[in-house]
């Protein structure tokens, strides 16, 4: 496996690559069908001028990929990362694709990013950068075509911007062309804790499997923003003890488990978790494997690697994040019995509520907090039963049941529809 020139990770793509064979393997796909589903279908690349609040102007690019549309429109959300490459955004489009799949909702995979270190830049000049960003893969986005939502440093904010210019362009008011929109413009109950909520569902299903008491677990969390904090958040408030979490600038510890509301405002005051009075201070690395029960990667790709993953002491991993675990990193956890509950199932309610929000704009009708929930984990049961079920048929680990599961939906979409012309 090569590493990402830009950042020295893992290749992503090679990675979902990998992982697509080893199922596709399994269910016997033949080779046609495979060089169809391994391929992006549509890959867009922009270089863009932004006025910058010095009087110049910058040049940008960014990408929106769709990997596979077969079972309905694109779906995937908006990256802002120093380090986005290409490949990064094709493996994260054909993971979407998969996601959506396992979880059975109408809809394909998409990916996007800009190269851009978002700190760098005013507010005024993020707003300057998204709405001509938006309009240059408008030729690709709408509400029936494609859909963006939030990921790594993109947000609420980011969305209303998007949804403003697309419907500027359209002379009327399009909600359902993003998700993850604030509620007041069009966005859904639920969705800003969606990724985490279901996160937590899944980590309580394979602690059940494994006979772990929940009110004993330790654990540790790699990754402070949505998906990571609001997940210690809520484990915090169910009386999980968070023993240690990360972000970029490093990682704290503390054995009796971390006080996370304090700590979210420590966050919150001083925009990093490291210096959290009261804490021992770790290294990123250590986060990943310091005495714990559960670990959730909630940060970025590639940080499970083979070198790592003897070290890794937690029964359960959660991969909050997309592509956190190498290929090499899979087969470890699986010979030591690590119970890993892959991406496009552990972080899928992220897109299964951005599915109630895109239904609830087409349809100018909202659901109270209870009916998301309600529907959210009805979705997240089935998906992680089927999966747990193949898993256990098969003897293999999770993500290649997961994958099994949606790469069969796929595979059947593309046959029955058949190939035009
Ligand atoms: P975010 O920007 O809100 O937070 C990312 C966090 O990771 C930040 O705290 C950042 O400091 C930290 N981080 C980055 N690099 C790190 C490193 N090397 N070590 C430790 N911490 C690091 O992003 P997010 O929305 O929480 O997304 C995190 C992951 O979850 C991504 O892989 C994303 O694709 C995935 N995900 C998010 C959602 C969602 O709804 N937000 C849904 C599905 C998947």
């Amino acid at each position: 496996m090569h590493n990402d020139v830009s950042n020295g990770r893992p290749n992503p793509y090679e990675m979902a690559v990998a992982q697509f064979e080893e199922a596709a393997d399994r269910l016997n796909l033949d080779e046609d069908l495979r060089g169809i589903l391994r391929m992006s279908k549509r890959e867009l690349t922009v270089h863009f001028p932004v006025h910058m609040d010095n009087g110049r102007t910058r040049m940008f690019t960014g990408f929106r990929v769709q990997h596979n549309i077969n079972r309905g429109p694109a779906k995937g959300g908006i990256r802002y990362d120093a380090a986005v490459t290409l490949d990064e955004v094709r493996a994260l489009a054909m993971w979407m694709t998969w996601k959506c799949a396992v979880v059975d909702i109408p809809f394909g995979g998409a990916k996007g990013g800009v190269i851009v270190d978002p700190k760098q830049l005013s507010e005024q000049e993020l707003e300057h950068l998204t709405r001509r960003y938006t309009t240059e893969i408008s030729v690709l986005i709408g509400p029936a075509s494609d859909i963006p939502a939030p990921d790594v440093n993109t947000n609420a904010q980011t969305m209303a911007w998007m949804m403003d210019t697309y419907s500027m362009h359209a002379g009327f008011s399009v909600p359902a062309v993003v998700t993850g929109k604030p509620l007041s413009i069009g966005g859904s109950e639920g969705r800003n804790e969606a990724t985490a909520t279901g996160a937590v569902a899944v980590m309580k299903m394979a602690a059940d499997e494994l006979k772990m008491p929940l009110r004993d677990l330790r654990v540790a969390i790699q990754g402070f923003g949505n998906a990571g904090a609001i997940a210690a958040e809520i484990l915090h408030a169910e009386g999980l003890r968070v023993v240690a979490v990360s972000d970029r600038s490093g990682g704290v510890y503390d054995e009796r488990g971390l006080d996370v509301p304090a700590l979210l405002k420590y966050k919150q005051e001083h925009g990093i978790v490291t210096g959290f009075p009261g804490a021992q201070e770790i290294s990123l690395q250590d986060t990943l494997e310091v005495p714990c029960d559960v670990l959730i990667p909630a940060a970025t790709e590639g940080v499970l690697t083979k070198e790592n993953a003897p070290r890794v002491q937690a029964r359960i991993i959660v991969e909050a994040a997309n592509g956190p675990t190498t290929p090499d990193a899979d087969k470890i956890f699986f010979a030591r019995g690590v119970r890993l509950v892959p991406d496009i199932l552990a972080n899928a309610a992220g897109v299964t509520v951005s599915y109630f929000e895109w239904v609830q704009d087409l349809q100018n009708f909202f659901w109270e907090p209870g009916e998301v929930q309600e529907k959210l984990a009805l979705v997240m049961d089935n998906a992680y039963t089927a999966v747990a079920r193949l898993a256990h048929d098969q003897e293999c680990d999770l993500r290649t049941a997961a994958n099994m599961v949606a790469i069969k939906r796929v595979a059947d979409a593309t046959q029955l529809r058949g190939i035009y012309p």
